[in-house]
């Protein structure tokens, strides 16, 4: 029969040597520090169409707004950036005018947990923006 107040020994042992500054009250744990850092990297919680703007509410509650023209010139697509070949000779198509529903925004889907993909709805969907790239887009204007 092992007595309550071992059991309380090895518990804290454990608890000490397992989980650094757990125990401490008022101190930041390692695992917190981790969360933060990973919170650094914002996500959209919503993003929808406002008029000819884009609303992306982020995980952290800030807002950010991209006119829809902006993100579709923006798009980092090779279609619409251009290559760049083995020389370093850039690639570009000819640049169509695009037409009003170039800049009309229809629906998208989250890429890899790290960025967005828009179809637009001239057909166009090639082009994936990260969410650094979204916020960074968003700041410029
Ligand atoms: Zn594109």
């Amino acid at each position: 029969m092992v007595s309550p107040s071992l059991w309380l020994g090895v518990s804290d042992w454990y608890a000490e040597a397992c989980l650094p500054g757990a125990r401490a009250t008022g101190t930041r744990s390692l695992e917190s520090n981790g969360e933060s850092t990973y919170a650094a990297v914002m996500r959209p919680a919503n993003v929808q169409p406002i008029g000819s703007e884009l609303a992306i509410k982020w995980d952290d509650g800030s807002e950010s707004f991209v006119a829809l023209e902006k993100l579709r010139r923006a798009c980092p697509c090779a279609g619409c950036q251009g290559e760049v070949d083995v020389l370093g000779h850039l690639h570009k198509g000819p640049d169509l005018p695009l037409a009003p529903t170039a800049f009309e925004w229809r629906s998208f889907s989250l890429v890899g947990g790290y960025g967005l993909q828009p179809t637009w709805r001239d057909g166009h969907a090639s082009g994936i923006f990260s969410f650094d790239y979204l916020k960074k887009l968003a700041d410029a204007q």
